[in-house]
């Protein structure tokens, strides 16, 4: 039988993404696509942007993800964090409130943070993963990443289970204690906090 979702490589399953799922290498080539860019880092606009202001700091070193980050890559983690609040900062984005984090199960390869305004109002938020992937615990806080990098040697991060929960909870406002039925409603109220 061919091998399909997932190769046996040990007695690890493993995962192998789908062609789109390896996109941000090729989005972080394309000069267009391109923020902010160092010898570590590059900084993109996110293609489907789930808020006004979107963005995701990508390092340069071929890092498929959180799983993959040791003790050597503490410095890295501190400079992504400090290239996104440079970016949260810019001329363009004042009396902007700006999130930071990873999510704890990504769909796309090549590690990335996501720097995006605390709006979500945007076109491209349609499902209730899209919001509760930027509005529950998936939406992993960088320093507490990197303290447990610093810690422990590895990333802690929630179980699948848990990562289920967290994108099945009962959709809530981010700003106030309305909870709609769903995804239409919400963005209908989340124009009442811009
Ligand atoms: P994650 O769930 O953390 O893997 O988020 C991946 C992010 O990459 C999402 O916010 C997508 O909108 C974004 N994205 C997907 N494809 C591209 C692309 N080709 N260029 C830039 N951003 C992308
Ligand atoms: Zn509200």
């Amino acid at each position: 039988m061919g091998k399909r979702k997932s190769e046996i490589e040990g007695n690890t399953p493993k995962k192998i993404k789908p062609h789109w799922a390896m996109g941000l290498m090729d989005a972080m080539k394309d000069p267009k696509n391109i923020v902010k860019s160092d010898d570590l880092v590059t900084v993109i606009k996110d293609a489907y942007p789930k808020a006004e202001f979107h963005y995701l700091v990508i390092p340069k070193e071929d890092i498929s993800n959180l799983k993959a980050l040791n003790k050597d890559h503490v410095e890295l983690l501190k400079h992504i964090e400090n290239i996104a609040q440079e970016v949260a900062s810019l001329e363009e984005h004042k009396n902007k409130i700006f999130k930071f984090g990873y999510h704890a199960e990504p769909s796309m390869a090549h590690l990335h943070l996501h720097v995006i305004s605390d709006d979500m109002n945007s076109s491209c938020v349609k499902t209730k993963k899209h919001w509760n992937s930027f509005n529950t615990p998936f939406f992993l806080n960088p320093q507490d990443v990197r303290e447990s990098l610093e810690t422990d040697g590895k990333v802690s991060l929630p179980t699948p289970q848990q990562c289920k929960d967290y994108i099945n909870t009962p959709l809530h406002c981010h700003k106030c204690k309305y909870e709609p039925k769903h995804m239409p409603d919400l963005k209908k109220h989340i124009l009442t906090h811009l």
